[in-house]
């Protein structure tokens, strides 16, 4: 529910009416506008209680918000979330570009993506330490030494470091050392990490279930901003379909649909969403021509010899050109990048 609290409300009336949606059992979320201040309610909701939150003093209106997820609905905020990590920022004029290996494999490796990436423009350095593989016998990432080396990377070029967390009893350690926590396609639905994430006090990037619904998404994002934490970007990598001519299908109306519900800002990953090194330039900026506001891209010096899926990474000279194609199209749509 949202309570619309009248012009003339005083501070004791919004104070009263805060503690009536706590009596209610629901949570309350104050937002000061300039012209007024409505309260948003958010829990599980009953008959009457739009009713008797309609009796408070110098309340205008009660709104249902519609939408199953509250706080990330754009009914609740209407205007965009930009979500800032250090030297990323996304939901904003500026496109943010997450770029680098789909995991850490060494020092040099790390070192020289970093470079590159930074060199090429990009504005945060991603890099898998704890990896989700497929099979049990598939390289599973250095854990906490790939941790110490993407902050090396960060300390040498001050890029922000994007890094997936894959277990709730990981959240600390991983937290410690990144600036942005990864949930990937495979945990979003994992409501205990979605909890613990919610709580580390770091920005979080969350990737679409291969399976799920956006209402699915949205809803995973709510556990998010629920449990106290705003700066949620979403991530739209792909879907299992019946279409094998890439490794999933990118849908990019996710992005168009998910602007119009949901204030938070929209990440695209055409690496994954496509599977293929020769589709990820065009995707990448008919991503942007379709309004995201962030791109996340696997970036390696040397492609054939990744640990994991080299097959979908661009070299760092690839990736150049893949910003400069962006660049054109951001502009044109009177953006940066
Ligand atoms: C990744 O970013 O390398 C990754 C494992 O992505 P996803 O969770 O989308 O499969
Ligand atoms: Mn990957």
């Amino acid at each position: 529910m949202i309570v619309v609290m009248s012009k003339s409300a005083t501070q004791a009336e919004i104070e009263h009416m805060v503690q009536r949606v706590k009596e209610l059992g629901l949570k309350p979320h104050v937002i000061t506008g300039v012209e007024r201040t409505v309260i948003a309610a958010v829990g599980e909701e009953f008959t009457g209680v739009k009713e008797t939150l309609e009796t408070g003093p110098a309340v205008d209106e009660v709104l249902p918000i519609l939408a199953p997820y509250k706080r990330a609905s754009r009914e609740l905020k209407p205007e965009r979330t930009e979500v800032r990590a250090g030297s990323l920022s996304v939901g904003g004029k500026r496109i943010g570009v997450i770029a680098g290996p789909c995991s850490v494999e060494n020092e040099e490796q790390i070192m020289s993506s970093a470079r590159a990436v930074k060199a090429a423009g990009a504005t945060a350095l991603r890099g898998g330490a704890f990896k989700p593989r497929t099979s049990p016998y598939s390289f599973q990432g250095l854990k906490e030494k790939g941790l110490e080396l993407l902050a090396a990377a960060r300390q040498e070029t001050g890029l922000a470091i994007v890094t997936e967390v894959l277990a709730t009893e990981d959240v600390a350690l991983v937290a410690k050392y990144a600036d942005v926590l990864q949930i990937g396609a495979r945990n979003m639905q994992n409501y205990r990490l979605l909890e613990a994430v919610g709580q580390a006090g770091r920005p979080v990037l969350l990737k679409r279930g291969p399976a799920a619904t956006l209402e699915e998404l949205l809803l995973a994002a709510e556990y998010i901003l629920d449990a106290g934490n705003p700066d949620v970007m979403l991530c739209e990598r792909g879907i299992r379909t019946f279409e094998a001519h890439t490794r999933f299908t990118l849908p990019l109306a996710t992005v168009i649909y998910l602007h119009q519900k949901t204030h938070l800002p929209v990440v695209v990953d055409p690496s994954h969403g496509t599977g293929h090194t020769y589709m990820v330039p065009e995707m990448s900026s008919a991503s942007v021509a379709a309004g995201a506001d962030g791109l996340i891209l696997e970036v390696h010096p040397d492609p054939q010899h990744a640990m994991s899926d080299g097959y979908q990474s661009l070299n760092p000279e690839q990736f150049a050109q893949t910003m400069a194609l962006c660049r054109k199209v951001a502009s044109a749509l009177g953006k940066e990048m």
